[in-house]
């Protein structure tokens, strides 16, 4: 198995996690760029959220329902976070499997570089 993000999925390789079921794993992510920095992962492989399918439109919202369930647990949400899903080349995503970003902590900056 190639995908990094499916290895994390499996337990093949170790991540921080701070939440998983049977559809998403969510674990620090290796580099924060906030003082709070999570990822949200479904554990079937999706390339990017532009190619998931209709079929996975409850698992597309499963993940923003953890992402906020996530927030909360780490007591983020009442001063606000950011919710990123980079998708293909121009929107930055360096991972091939898709996921979300929750970054709080700081202030954040916008418009992103
Ligand atoms: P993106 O650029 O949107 O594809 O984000 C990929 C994210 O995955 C980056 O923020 C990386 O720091 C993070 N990342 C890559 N490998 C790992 C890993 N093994 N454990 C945790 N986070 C990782």
């Amino acid at each position: 198995m190639s995908c990094i993000f499916c290895r994390i999925a499996h337990g093949e390789i170790p991540a921080r996690v701070v939440f998983q079921d049977d559809r998403v794993v969510a674990f620090h992510d290796v580099s924060p760029q906030a003082p709070v920095h999570v990822l949200v992962i479904p554990r079937v492989h999706v390339e990017s959220l532009a190619a998931s399918t209709s079929e996975q439109d409850a698992l597309l919202g499963h993940i923003l329902v953890t992402v906020r369930h996530v927030a909360r647990a780490l007591g983020v949400a009442e001063n606000g976070y950011r919710t990123v899903i980079n998708t293909g080349f121009d929107g930055g995503q360096s991972v091939g499997h898709l996921h979300a970003h929750l970054l709080a902590g700081r202030p954040l900056g916008w418009p992103p570089g």
